[in-house]
């Protein structure tokens, strides 16, 4: 926080600091969680923002705001070309600036985008099984995707963590095999509930595995102990984390269905055409590009983005209400609003 910021509190208390910045809705995946096998309607590329506005928001709410992480998305951000411009403009603010990817182009881009500034990575990852993953992602990429995890990590974008959406019957079974993937390469497995952000609307109850079953699974052959026995490496995370017993490592749960962590909430989102987004399962949103492209004066563009925020945080709602009977699914997918 900066002598001339001021923090940015929502209605609940909570300060806002970290902004989600979806670069992209393209993806070169098509997760049956995510995306329809077709993909999805692109955004014309007029529509997309520039990686200078992109940078601007970003800039406005750091210095204005005092945010301190910033997290690159998509849909999945390096098929957006020259991303390491945006990683340089960004790695100038004084923020933890991270990225969560599918893996798939890191190993061609890990190194440039270290040396552009960035300085950690998440990669998706839901089966170490090729015909699982295939089903999973309806492309054969594994093997990319394991050598995306190995050139993060050579890359020094680190701490490396690995996603993995839970799914019942789908590839709840792996879930002790990724711990032990975790464990010998030396990456933090970090196991999410599966949400209704799916873009065909199938998603049920029953095909969540609450985080405390996904525990116990693991704690049954790897021994948890809860919390990483002081500060997590690689900044704040929505994760419930635990270190193994026996030192090696640590694994996370991210329980937004079954244990919702809303209470502590401090993102906010950019989704790629400019619409900001002050929760995942927001309803509303409130479009930035009118004012970023309305032609304003730099110190009077700012003030209008400034209170443009402002104004958008101030409706953010207490939280989700998955599993209630007032809970009604965004109008996008997750490839969409980007992790
Ligand atoms: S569901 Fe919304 S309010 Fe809750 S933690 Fe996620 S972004 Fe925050």
């Amino acid at each position: 926080m900066t002598a001339s910021s001021a923090p940015l509190v929502d209605p609940y208390g909570r300060r806002v600091k970290d902004l989600r910045i979806s670069v992209t809705d393209r993806c070169n995946f098509r997760c049956t969680y995510c995306m329809p096998e077709e993909g999805m309607k692109w955004l014309p590329r007029n529509e997309v923002l520039t990686y200078e506005e992109l940078a601007r928001v970003a800039t406005l709410c750091v210095d204005r705001f005092g945010f301190e992480a910033i997290r690159i998305t998509g849909g999945e951000p390096t098929i957006r070309s020259h991303l390491s411009r945006l990683v340089e403009m960004l790695s100038r603010l004084d923020v933890d600036l991270a990225m969560t990817t599918n893996g798939v182009k890191l190993p061609e881009l890990a190194h440039d985008l270290a040396a552009a500034g960035l300085r950690r990575v998440n990669i998706s990852l839901d089966s170490l099984r090729r015909d699982v993953f295939h089903r999973l992602t309806r492309r054969d990429d594994l093997h990319r995707v394991l050598a995306g995890v190995d050139a993060a990590l050579d890359a020094g974008l680190t701490p490396v963590k690995v996603n993995c959406v839970v799914m019942r019957g789908v590839n709840d079974d792996e879930v002790v095999d990724l711990a032990a993937f975790g464990r010998d390469k030396g990456v933090g497995m970090r196991f999410i509930e599966f949400m209704p952000l799916d873009g065909d609307d199938s998603w049920s109850m029953a095909d969540v595995v609450p985080a405390q079953e996904i525990l116990d699974r693991i704690d049954a052959v790897f021994p948890l102990v809860r919390g990483t026995g002081g500060e997590v490496a690689g900044g704040a995370e929505p994760a419930d984390t635990y270190r193994y017993a026996d030192g090696a490592g640590d694994v996370g749960v991210i329980a937004s269905v079954t244990q919702p962590f809303c209470g502590d909430c401090d993102r906010v989102r950019l989704t790629a055409e400019g619409r900001f987004r002050t929760c995942l399962f927001a309803l509303d949103e409130h479009d930035l590009r009118p004012v970023l492209r309305g032609g304003l004066a730099a110190g009077e563009l700012d003030d209008a983005l400034a209170a443009a925020i402002e104004a958008a945080v101030g409706t953010k709602w207490a939280g989700h209400s998955i599993g209630r009977v007032e809970f009604v699914r965004p109008p996008r997918s997750m490839s969409q609003i980007g992790g």
